[in-house]
């Protein structure tokens, strides 16, 4: 078990105090999901991976044939960036996006866009899989807490094994607002039914997540499965390695 607390509380004890306090207020617990819950990025390059065979079996052309999954994610990436803020539905940006694919490559076909599109789409979500400590941490603080999903991504409940695991969900492409902003933890905690101080956020970005939370006075804990170190200005109220060691936070024992 690996809980490692905010340094600045440990030198103040007095401080230590009021976060046990703040903690025993917590009714509702949010999550991030991708690197969180999932691993995206494994799911979303073993994807491209089926989506540039087809399209070099397709088309094969030399300028097809030298593409790249890091040049696709870097058009994906340019094409979202263009749009930010306008187009909120992550599918319309990616499927946009292998038209990009498509032109870059001197190959522009929409109908061939949109097949790649749905073989992206069967792997992304067919082939995605839980962190390992994902349902036993739930089974542990279900009985006891809210459990709620808040993604800037689109990996819905019903597409990763999760249906029927969350008593609230709020996805930044439905609300047309991303974390960090303020208001998607206003949201958040609307739909969970408590007030931001009694809601912890998890999540493994400290701008989005971390950040985030704390902007608005929702305790969180930085998930930092890697053990990267945190070089920024913002500090967690709590680090954990695991999300089985999140139990141990809230007072419930080991996990
Ligand atoms: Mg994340």
């Amino acid at each position: 078990m690996e809980v490692r607390t905010d340094p600045r509380f440990n030198r103040y004890p007095d401080l230590l105090i009021s976060n046990r306090e703040r903690l025993l207020q917590i009714s509702a617990i949010s999550f991030d999901g991708d690197m969180t819950l999932w691993d995206f990025f494994k799911v979303m390059r073993h994807s491209l991976g089926y989506t540039l065979a087809e399209l070099q079996k397709q088309r094969p052309t030399p300028r097809a044939l030298n593409l790249t999954i890091d040049k696709m994610i870097a058009i994906r990436e340019q094409f979202a960036e263009e749009v930010k803020g306008e187009v909120w539905n992550l599918e319309a940006i990616r499927l946009k996006a292998f038209e990009r694919t498509l032109e870059y490559v001197g190959c522009p076909d929409r109908d061939l866009a949109a097949h790649l599109n749905m073989i992206y789409r069967k792997h992304r979500f067919e082939d995605i899989e839980l962190y390992p400590d994902v349902v036993p941490t739930f089974d542990i603080l279900a009985p006891h807490f809210k459990l709620g999903l808040l993604s800037n991504g689109n990996t819905y409940p019903e597409r990763c094994g999760l249906d029927g695991r969350f008593a609230f969900v709020v996805f930044a492409q439905d609300v047309e607002v991303e974390k960090p902003n303020p208001r998607i933890f206003e949201v958040t905690a609307e739909r969970a039914g408590c007030e931001l101080t009694q809601m912890l956020h998890v999540g493994d970005s400290l701008k989005n997540d971390v950040a985030g939370a704390r902007n608005v006075g929702v305790p969180c804990v930085w998930l930092n499965r890697e053990g990267v170190p945190n070089d920024t200005e913002t500090q967690p109220d709590y680090e954990v390695a695991s999300l089985s060691d999140i139990p141990a936070i809230l007072g419930m024992g080991e996990a």
